[in-house]
């Protein structure tokens, strides 16, 4: 177990396919360079790989004070156990105090190994990391300045704040599109630093044979409106409004779970605590209750239209205008409004 240092950087996991950065790796690098601020340290990103030193410019212009580049072949796809090994010397080496990792399918892999290996805790899924004290009641101890680590538990019902105060690095990992991505600055300077790991012929068991690759089909991570439909649409033939709506306004297809449940749509189109977190300019939500675990991917659009048969209904609470009415009815006067302006 790594003692707690006080001064150790705030460490952000660089993940990369194929020589690209993955959109949820800089979304870290400005959340630890705030938290890296706020504890007076260095903000360091690590950077396993093949030939992808190049990525360090983008990670020092996101904020990286120092990007540790482990240049290695055995590093030029993702396995769990070379970049694990790679991961641990790099928080070995370096004691950071905090470590963070997007929650994507390699981040979900590679965080808890590492977690495991440096016997530190490991919060999944945080919605907001921030840094403060924790008093222990019991003991009267004050620990300072730890990571407070923010996720919704218990189906979404509590937002719990999760400390690790004897347990270092701490360590979390956080969902795509829930941390704003700054902008960048390219004139920033800092370090690159090449880094030498030695595997164990046991790191290397699997063998990557084939990969085969497949693009995502759904952005709407990307998409500047959005149009989303719930368990009110009522059917996977229904669901045909939401998508000429968001034809006759150029937007993607959002959905709630209950209409991906419920067969309408696929999953990838799912917005919400267990899909994809959007920040449209514009996110309409026709026949969606407004459950917090669907706020909670949507409620930082900068526009909510919501159309629901029940003024009651909490979607109302988020939404910058409410239409109450029958969707059935309400969405083909809306395309026919659009139409006729175009
Ligand atoms: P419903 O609850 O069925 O609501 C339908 C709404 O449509 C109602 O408000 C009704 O008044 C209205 N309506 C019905 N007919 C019409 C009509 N003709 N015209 C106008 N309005 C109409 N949910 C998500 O969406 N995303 C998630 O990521 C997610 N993750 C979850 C994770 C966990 C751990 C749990 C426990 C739940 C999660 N859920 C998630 C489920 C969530 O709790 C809700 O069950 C779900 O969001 C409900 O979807 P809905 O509002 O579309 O459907």
């Amino acid at each position: 177990m790594i003692q707690p240092n006080r001064t150790g950087p705030v460490f952000v996991f660089a993940e990369q396919e194929d020589g690209s950065l993955s959109d949820v790796t800089l979304e870290l690098c400005s959340k630890a360079r705030e938290l890296a601020d706020t504890l007076g340290v260095k903000m360091a990103a690590v950077l396993p790989g093949w030939n992808v030193r190049e990525l360090s410019y983008r990670l020092i212009a996101h904020g990286a004070d120092q990007v540790y580049c482990i240049h290695d072949t055995e590093l030029e796809h993702y396995r769990t156990l070379p970049y694990a090994r790679a991961v641990c010397a790099m928080i070995t080496r370096h004691e950071p105090q905090i470590m963070i990792f997007g929650a994507t399918p390699i981040g979900r892999d590679l965080a808890p190994r590492v977690a495991s290996a440096m016997k530190a805790g490991l919060t999944a899924d945080c919605t907001d990391l921030q840094i403060g004290d924790y008093e222990d009641k019991k003991t009267k101890t004050v620990h300072k300045n730890l990571l407070l680590q923010i996720r919704p538990a218990f189906g979404g019902n509590i937002i719990a704040t999760i400390i690790n105060h004897d347990r270092w690095p701490q360590m979390a990992t956080v969902r795509e599109g829930v941390m704003r991505m700054g902008e960048g600055d390219p004139q920033r300077s800092g370090e690159i630093i090449e880094e030498k790991v030695a595997f164990e012929p046991a790191d290397l068991a699997v063998r990557i044979v084939e990969r085969h690759r497949e693009e995502r089909k759904v952005n709407l991570k990307g998409a500047r409106t959005i149009v989303a439909g719930g368990g009110g649409v009522g059917s996977k033939d229904n669901f045909k409004h939401i998508h000429e709506l968001a034809g006759a306004i150029a937007g993607a297809v959002g959905a709630s779970r209950a209409a991906v449940d419920g067969g309408f749509i696929g999953k990838d189109h799912q917005v919400g605590q267990t899909g994809t977190t959007v920040r449209p300019a514009l996110y309409i939500a026709c026949g969606i209750s407004g459950a917090v675990q669907h706020r909670a991917g949507m409620e930082e659009s900068a526009k909510i239209i919501a159309i629901n048969w029940d003024k009651e209904a909490p979607i109302f609470s988020v939404a910058h205008y409410g239409i109450v009415g029958d969707l059935n009815k309400v969405i083909p006067m809306m395309i026919k409004a659009i139409k006729e302006r175009a």
